[in-house]
């Protein structure tokens, strides 16, 4: 097992404010098997009863018995109603926490994973959870008791036969210590098989147009049999290996039993016990044998679900959001860039030696080829990664020490890639917040929303990933989202790429034009007339900061700039 995990916040996420719950489960549960034992005790009575043809006291034994039965199955809906109020505060305690633990992460710790590991965490493995930790556990206490207190109740008539009973335990509990620990790694790696299925589902389903349209439907069904087949495989390895289990406790029970069965009927017959004791003995067997077979796969099971608990806290810990020291939301002396090298991969630099700085207020584009960097250096600024070289400093304040909360109070990035939520159009612009009505109603019209609102309305569900609304529309959201969010630094990554050259014109013209903001720009459009209004133009090539200036400046110098411009203009 992993050292580093911890698992106990999770495991006190069960037990929260539920101590209560799990104390009067806890407490039917021992009652619910002192009803069992009772049975049998009532059982060896009246088999004495019909020794001594004693019929009065048959009828009393029999009121007494039936006032009883109305007690046990009180018991036991108590039971049932305390172990599932239990179990449903446990589990959505559990997710919870998960949820919050995951929302905690940093962005690229995040989508350095795969969000298939989060699902099934939150999904398969938590049913696997709740039944095999929590039902079982409830269970193991169940059958221990049950163990317990026949164990008890057979040492108090016969000890000879509980000597031989637990000589006999032995053999199905060794079995099971043998075997319990296959099943657990079996259980993880059904665990991660089916994190790979949900994985590809999810893929196809994503790709579902693609593939129609490249007709490749034959071999993605071919992928999918492939993986379905593993999953399975891998699903029935752990099965077999739960049914030998089961099967190899199944007959050290029978051995028990019979064995119990024969050394009491020699006892009985030799005169050293009475054949009503014999009878309770048999049927306390009963409440034996099932936790001698129970019991050790059911703490095999418990204990492979723990493994699971592992893996989510696993999850969820690994690159948790780093804090650091906060930074107030305003930019007062720049934000600046000193021999800043970068790179995803070692030995491919994607950004070298880049000296920037960004002054409050003023427009920066930032232009070059595809592939230049562009993108990386937003990243960089929105605190995405720490492995570069050089400083990037903030007010002076080195950008790896800064909380990353502060940070995107202060910039916020309109990206390429636009993630809607199925929801209205207003929530998606305000992200689940809330804003001032008049503050929506500016952010909707300065982004050029305001026709899409006024023809579906503002409650216009967009649909999954914003499937009902088009390409330009879903960007002008986005561009939305950061005027309403207000943030002094504005990072622009290509965000009016798919707009059309006038709407483009008019967006872009208006963030220009909006006092007091930082704006960053990445833009492939090369307008003159915006070209004119930036205060210095950032050309990017191969990573390297080629050349910088105002429009004016770059064109005279008629270089790299100038080339890419003309070009655009042809
Ligand atoms: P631009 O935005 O100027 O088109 P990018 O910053 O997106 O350029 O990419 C610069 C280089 O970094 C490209 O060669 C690209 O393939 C590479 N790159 C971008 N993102 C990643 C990533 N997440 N992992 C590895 N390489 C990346
Ligand atoms: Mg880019």
């Amino acid at each position: 097992m992993n050292p580093s995990t911890d698992r106990r916040a999770y495991t006190r996420a069960f037990y929260q404010g539920n101590r209560l719950n799990f104390a009067l489960a806890l407490l039917f549960t021992v009652l619910s098997t002192g009803a069992m034992l009772y049975l049998s005790w009532v059982l060896g009575e009246v088999t004495n009863l019909m020794a001594a043809s004693d019929l009065d006291e048959l009828g009393r034994t029999l009121s007494v018995t039936l006032i009883s039965l109305a007690g046990i199955l009180a018991v036991e809906l108590l039971t049932y109603y305390y172990k599932s109020r239990f179990i449903h505060k446990a589990m959505r305690q559990y997710k919870d926490l998960a949820f919050s633990r995951l929302s905690e992460k940093s962005i690229s710790a995040f989508s350095r994973e795969t969000t298939s590991r989060y699902l099934s965490a939150l999904t398969n493995d938590a049913n696997s959870v709740e039944e095999n930790y929590l039902n079982r556990s409830l269970l193991l206490i169940y059958h221990g008791a049950l163990f317990v207190g026949g164990m008890t109740m057979m040492l108090a008539m016969s000890w000879q036969l509980a000597l031989a009973a637990i000589v006999l335990c032995l053999i199905p509990i060794a079995c099971a210590l043998a075997m319990g620990g296959g099943l657990a790694r079996r259980e993880r790696a059904m665990s991660d098989q089916n994190e790979r299925f949900v994985a590809q589902v999810k893929d196809f389903l994503s790709g579902f147009s693609i593939i129609k349209s490249f007709k490749a439907e034959g071999e993605v069904k071919q992928l999918f049999c492939a993986t379905n087949a593993e999953t399975e495989r891998v699903k029935e390895r752990r099965r077999r290996w739960e049914g030998m289990l089961s099967g190899a406790t199944q007959v050290c029970g029978v051995l028990l039993q019979m064995g119990i069965f024969f050394i009491g009927a020699w006892l009985a017959i030799t005169g050293s016990i009475q054949m009503g004791t014999v009878l309770v003995i048999l049927n306390l067997c009963n409440c034996f044998t099932a936790p001698i077979q129970i019991v050790p796969q059911y703490w095999a099971s418990r204990k492979a679900a723990l493994a699971l608990v592992d893996k989510l806290d696993q999850v969820t810990r690994e690159n948790a959001g780093r804090s650091g020291r906060a930074i107030p939301p305003v930019l007062k002396q720049a934000i600046a860039l000193e021999g800043v090298s970068f790179g995803y991969e070692e030995g491919r630099p994607v950004l070298q030696g880049l000296s920037i700085r960004f002054e409050p207020g003023k427009r920066y584009a930032v232009v070059g080829p595809s592939g230049s960097g562009k993108s990386t250096l937003l990243s960089l600024l929105m605190g995405a990664y720490h492995s570069y070289t050089g400083s990037i400093t903030i007010d002076g304040q080195q950008l790896r020490e800064v909380d990353p909360d502060s940070l995107y109070d202060l910039m916020s990035l309109i990206g390429q890639n636009v993630f809607l939520f199925d929801d209205t159009i207003t929530r998606n612009l305000t992200l689940f917040r809330d804003f001032p009505a008049q503050q929506v109603e500016d952010a909707v019209q300065r982004s050029g929303l305001s026709a899409l609102v006024e023809q579906r309305g503002a409650d216009y569900r967009c649909g999954e990933n914003g499937v009902g609304l088009s390409g330009g529309e879903r960007q002008r959201v986005s561009i939305a989202r950061a005027l309403l969010r207000g943030t002094p630094v504005l990072l622009l990554d290509e965000a009016t790429a798919a707009l059309d050259n006038q709407t483009a014109y008019e967006v872009t013209d208006g963030i220009l034009s909006l006092e007091g903001l930082t704006r960053i720009v990445v833009t492939h459009r090369l307008d003159a007339a915006l070209m004119q209004r930036y205060d210095e133009i950032l050309v990017l090539k191969d990573g390297r900061l080629l050349e910088s200036g105002t429009f004016r400046e770059l064109m005279q110098a008629k270089k790299y700039f100038y080339s890419l411009f003309t070009l655009s203009e042809g």
